[in-house]
């Protein structure tokens, strides 16, 4: 297994335009494994309280995630709760019961520790530092954060910067950390302080990868039914990093392509509440999908215009 993440596992209660759902299986690491272990094999380090319906987490353990690094501890699991917007492109927490996330100190089992590819979630930047501190060497370490550690921790997500190759953020969240308004700027302003690359997130409006020099934007599916957008970011995550992992390919080119593994597993993840969205998804649906991506973007550079 090549890819390893550190992150929430959650029991989420949602309300769209369209329904609701009671603690349904969620947390940032759910979400980035799902859409991972459609491409390659996934470890997941969180933590859950004895209230956790393990057999639904058995069940992301049936899709190739090694669920054997998730901690049941005693307590309550994580839970988050969240209302979205009518037109689904805002959403306003309703309610955060930390639970046993409250305490939880990743340890990275030894038998983890030798992964190479390795994604951060959104955890207190000093836990991010102590999982990089028990892992071997990895080839390409990313990080994710939040508004809440960008106020209350800044310093040290700085720290965490400086040892990671690529930060993967919305554009809020970029806003905030770079204090500029232009995210292209505040990209650059991010390529200063330690990484090699970094991923803007923009929702619907698709995802942008800016290298030194070098930039690409891959758009969001022009999908006609959105039903659930939680975890579509943790989500492109894990098709971006388990497209990575598979191919081992970490150029420019391959970074491109990662982007739409990226975006199709965001069009997965929305089209229905929970990992719902990425049941009956087989590597042929997820090839059409990135094939239509190519359909979408590309054009031919007529005659220049006199
Ligand atoms: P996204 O829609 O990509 O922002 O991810 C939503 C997921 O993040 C949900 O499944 C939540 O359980 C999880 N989440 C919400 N708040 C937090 C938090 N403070 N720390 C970690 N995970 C969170």
């Amino acid at each position: 297994m090549k890819l390893l993440v550190v992150g929430s596992v959650a029991l989420d209660s949602i309300i769209t335009p369209f329904g609701t759902a009671d603690d349904a299986l969620g947390g940032s690491a759910v979400y980035f494994s799902v859409a991972a272990s459609l491409l390659t094999g996934v470890r997941i380090v969180g933590v859950v309280g004895d209230d956790y319906p393990m057999a639904d987490l058995k069940a992301i353990g049936a899709r190739g995630v090694d669920i054997s690094g998730i901690e049941q501890a005693r307590g309550e699991s994580f839970r988050w709760k969240g209302k979205y917007s009518f037109d689904l492109a805002s959403r306003e927490t309703l309610e955060t019961r930390l639970g046993v996330f409250a305490d939880f100190k990743p340890k990275i089992p030894a038998a983890f520790a030798d992964t190479p590819y390795v994604f951060l979630g959104n955890i207190h930047p000093d836990l991010q530092l102590g999982v990089l501190d028990q892992m071997r060497s990895p080839r390409l370490v990313a990080c994710d954060t939040m508004n809440f550690w960008i106020d209350s921790a800044r310093d040290r997500f700085l720290e965490v910067l400086k040892r990671v190759d690529l930060l993967v953020v919305n554009d809020e969240e970029i806003r905030q950390l770079s204090g500029d308004w232009n995210v292209h700027r505040a990209a650059k302003w991010v390529l200063d302080r330690g990484p090699r690359r970094v991923i803007v997130k923009r929702g619907e409006h698709g995802a942008l990868l800016v290298e030194q020099g070098r930039s690409f934007f891959c758009p969001a599916y022009p999908l006609e039914e959105v039903f659930d957008p939680t975890g579509a970011g943790d989500a492109f995550a894990g098709g971006f990093l388990g497209y990575i992992a598979r191919t081992g390919d970490t150029s420019s080119e391959g970074l491109r392509r990662a982007m739409v593994y990226g975006s199709a597993m965001g069009s997965f993840a929305v089209s229905a509440f929970s990992v719902g969205g990425f049941d009956g998804v087989t590597p042929a649906s997820l090839t059409q999908r990135v094939r239509s991506f190519k359909d979408l973007t590309h054009f031919e550079l007529a005659e220049a215009v006199a």
